[in-house]
């Protein structure tokens, strides 16, 4: 399960529309006891690629050691699939290499209403997770 506030969700949607065409890519960090993302580092598709990615490998160290430094956990992969449904590929089963994190996927098939499910991945096993998007303000509503 994933909570994350829409300020944080639109700064995974820009990041995605702005890669468009192509494929976009990037890490969510946060409380892994709650899923509470606390923040989003966009991380470059070394790929350049409309179909697949890759993360940039110096971006995705520097971007584990920042949230590592915070004490904040990897709690999910986000990908974009500028022109495919909000489902994991084949080929995002076969690579998903990192169980303990979710697989975050945006559909942009029909570009104006980005479409977002978050997956756990594990082998073959595709389970879809809850994903909570609150107001800033929630966090503090007791
Ligand atoms: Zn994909």
């Amino acid at each position: 399960m994933l909570t994350i506030e829409r300020p944080l969700l639109n700064q995974i949607l820009n990041h995605l529309q702005a890669c468009y065409p192509l494929e976009g890519c990037g890490l969510l960090a946060g409380d892994g006891e709650t899923g509470w993302v606390t923040a989003v580092y966009p991380i470059e598709n070394s790929l350049h690629s409309p179909t697949a990615y890759q993360m940039d490998p110096t971006q995705q160290v520097q971007a584990m050691l920042d949230l590592e430094a915070r004490g904040w956990q990897l709690l999910a992969i986000y990908h974009s699939h500028p022109h495919g449904p909000e489902l994991p590929s084949v080929t995002d089963v076969t690579l998903a290499l990192y169980p303990e994190a979710l697989y975050v996927i945006v559909s942009l098939q029909e570009r104006a209403v980005p479409v977002v499910r978050s997956f756990r991945i594990a082998g073959q096993a595709v389970v879809e997770q809850t994903m909570k998007v609150v107001q800033p303000s929630d966090k503090n509503c007791v």
